[in-house]
């Protein structure tokens, strides 16, 4: 015979019907800590520590993550939570992604080992102490996980706003017969209009030069939405660029009249331009990279002095 002490949020009914049907007759002994007595004889004790380390790293591994969680990031719903967490869960057995080194079936097995060493010794089990120091690695870094993707789906919901908010500001635009040309590089963002000639708004861009948030695309985007061409031609010299991309941004706001650039001198060369990349990294959204991005006379030139040419102020 075999006792084990399960904690209030385990299912104490649920494991002892497995445990029976895999010929381990077992019933529940209710309580503030309901205990499952489990018959079977030492032929059974290896499957039985199987179906309990099982029920261990999905039910109890996951409570113990939204726990933890929730203790982290008291604001957030526990619903939400706990949704997230049985996400990463599954996806991290389905996919074999290791937890804190192991791949949770094989917690899974050091646990059963664990407890058919432990059944040599006691035939009572409290569960949760047992389990609680083993597995605390896992707890730790899936509670992380669940932490990052509960912050990355906020991101989300958060660009899902913002898009829908630029929608509206473009739709309460009349439509201009206009084609205007983005391109995006990882220096910065520019407008031409269908021959070429450089388009800006000199009222945007004081009102933007105030605030030293505004990058160049904030101003790419209003310029975009106030002139409210019919078509834009997106010349994507970035497409490596961190979400959310402008590239994605643009499309998304502007759906069917924005189209990729089919394939121009002007995109190509951008794509190789990894050693400016780098050296504008740095102030890639001060006000200055805003300045230098926007303005004609310094896209001539990648090395021109920006401030002296415009002034400083
Ligand atoms: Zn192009």
């Amino acid at each position: 015979m075999l006792i084990f002490e399960l904690t209030a949020d385990m299912d104490s009914l649920g494991l002892a019907r497995r445990l029976t049907e895999c010929g381990a007759a077992s019933y529940v002994v209710s309580g503030d800590r309901p205990r499952v007595v489990c018959e079977c004889g030492t032929a059974l004790r290896s499957r039985v520590a199987q179906l309990v380390a099982g029920m261990i790293t999905r039910e109890w591994l996951q409570a113990r993550v939204v726990e933890r969680v929730c203790r982290m990031e008291p604001l957030w719903s526990a619903e939400e939570v706990q949704f997230h967490a049985l996400v990463e869960i599954c996806e991290s057995r389905l996919k074999s992604r290791p937890v804190a080194g192991h791949t949770l079936d094989e917690w899974q097995a050091s646990l059963a080992r664990a407890l058919m060493s432990h059944f040599g010794r006691s035939v009572c089990i409290a569960l949760d102490p047992f389990v609680r120091f083993r597995l605390h690695r896992a707890v730790v870094e899936l509670a992380q996980r669940v932490r990052d993707r509960l912050v990355a789906s906020a991101l989300e919901d958060e660009y899902e706003e913002s898009l829908s908010m630029l929608r509206y500001m473009l739709d309460e635009q009349p439509l201009y017969e206009a084609e205007l040309h983005v391109y995006i590089t990882p220096d910065g963002v520019w407008i031409t209009d269908a021959e070429g000639g450089m388009v800006s708004d000199e009222q945007i861009e004081l009102v933007a030069l105030q605030d030293d948030d505004v990058t160049s695309e904030d101003l790419a985007m209003t310029i975009l939405i106030t002139r409210s061409p019919w078509r834009i031609v997106v010349h994507d010299g970035y497409p490596d660029a961190p979400w959310p991309s402008f590239s994605e941004t643009v499309t998304r706001v502007f759906g069917d009249r924005a189209i990729p650039c089919p394939g121009c001198p002007t995109c190509r060369p951008n794509r190789s331009r990894t050693g400016s990349r780098e050296r504008f990294a740095f102030d890639h959204r001060s006000s200055r990279a805003v300045r230098r991005r926007l303005t004609p006379e310094a896209e001539r030139t990648s090395d021109a002095p920006v401030d002296s040419e415009l002034g400083e102020g």
